[in-house]
């Protein structure tokens, strides 16, 4: 961490914290707009993400403040509190609320969080903020609940709370990631496997297009609702409880039922894209790093042409990567609309091609994108 977070808790508080956690942000390998379609996703923890220093009070009430924001909120302890805004303390508002809902007594405790993911960059800096809250409270107050039940109080918070319906992919990866493995996670039964990411002589490259956010949340409801409609549609002609329980060949049998190309475009994607999890998980086995990297060329192929999520400026990136002589796979992550695109880059090129790519990327786009080296990280821990 490159602040000194227990410091800053004695100068906002007066008092040393009680403990320090630590919850990772997280990027999607492969797998995009599956979660919600019940299907299979590959994310892993990154070594970005939140930390989290609290402490009980004496005076009953919680107080919450943020380094990353201005405002620091003082509410009551044991009462449930309404939305406030767009403010960033719904977050962890919002667990304390499901505590509350849940039966919980939750003391008056002083709460100060730090981040260093990109926020609103599709790194999950939302997850991670719902998981280090909700994790701390579990394991300071010894309030009982496994890794999964708080994985699924944060999608409630996030889903109802918040009003994004996403599905359950980013909570879990933040809590349940681990080093130098991937989780082949499958939302419909949340059944997962570790598997082992061994980049070799290459390392992972994640690049923030810095693009301003505007509308990604309601055209990411779009998404979603448009599902919904291919899945009733199938639904005349067979029982499905999601898209993801088509194979390509299978869908091809009822796809007739489509006849807006738009939603038959979607569901296309959902589709074709669960099927390359399954190939990329096998690729990784066989630790074949190239045919995981032509996956996820043509996993952000369909996401640009059939399923609309990409944008110029992840566009971009992903075309500098396809030509620079040194990357063997590269795709967005996350919801799209800007926000981040990942990149499997030869290992000594990091210079390089942050160099290159910065001057591609300003001359298409006009401003300059971040480039981050992450390695792949611990979920949920106290620190
Ligand atoms: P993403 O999850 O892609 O980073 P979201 O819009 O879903 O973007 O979540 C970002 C929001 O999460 C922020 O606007 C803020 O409200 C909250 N948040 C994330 N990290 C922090 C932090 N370190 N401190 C306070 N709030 C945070
Ligand atoms: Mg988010």
């Amino acid at each position: 961490m490159e602040i000194n977070l227990e410091q800053k808790f004695a100068e906002q508080y007066g008092v040393n914290p009680h403990a320090v956690y630590f919850t990772p942000g997280r990027v999607n390998l492969i797998g995009e707009h599956i979660d919600y379609n019940g299907g299979l996703v590959m994310p892993c923890a990154i070594t970005l993400g939140t930390w989290l220093a609290i402490s009980p009070n004496a005076d009953g009430r919680h107080r919450l403040k943020s380094l990353n924001f201005e405002e620091q909120i003082t509410v009551d302890g044991n009462l449930k509190h309404d939305k406030n805004g767009s403010l960033w303390v719904n977050y962890p508002i919002g667990i304390i609320n499901e505590l509350l809902q849940d039966g919980k007594q939750i003391p008056g405790m002083d709460f100060l969080f730090y981040g260093n993911i990109p926020i609103g960059s599709g790194l999950s800096s939302s997850a991670s903020i719902e998981i280090a809250t909700a994790f701390a409270l579990n394991d300071y107050l010894n309030l009982g609940y496994d890794k999964l039940a708080l994985v699924k109080m944060a999608k409630r918070v996030e889903n109802d709370f918040i009003g994004l319906n996403s599905g359950i992919m980013d909570q879990f990866a933040v809590a349940f990631g681990e080093k130098d493995k991937a989780i082949v996670l499958d939302c419909e039964t949340l059944k997962y496997k570790m598997v082992d990411v061994d980049l070799g002589n290459y390392v992972l490259a994640i690049i923030n297009t810095n693009k301003p956010r505007e509308l990604a949340d309601s055209k990411y409801n779009e998404r979603v609702a448009e599902c919904q409609t291919a899945l009733s549609l199938l639904n005349e002609e067979i029982t499905l409880h999601n898209l993801c329980e088509l194979t390509a060949d299978k869908f091809a049998l009822h796809s007739h039922l489509i006849t807006d190309e738009t939603i038959l475009n979607r569901a296309t994607h959902v589709i074709k894209e669960n099927d390359r999890v399954h190939l990329a998980a096998k690729a990784l086995n066989n630790g074949d790093l190239e045919e995981f990297g032509r996956l996820m060329y043509a996993s952000h192929q369909s996401l640009k042409t059939l399923y609309e999520v990409s944008g110029k400026e992840l566009d971009a990136v992903v075309d500098f990567c396809s030509t620079y002589g040194h990357v063997i796979g590269a795709r967005m992550t996350g919801a799209g609309f800007g926000g981040c695109a990942i990149a499997i880059l030869e290992k000594g090129f990091e210079e390089d091609f942050a160099k290159h790519l910065t001057d591609y990327y300003v001359d298409k786009i006009g401003y300059a994108a971040a480039i981050y080296i992450s390695e792949i990280g611990n979920g949920a821990m106290k620190h």
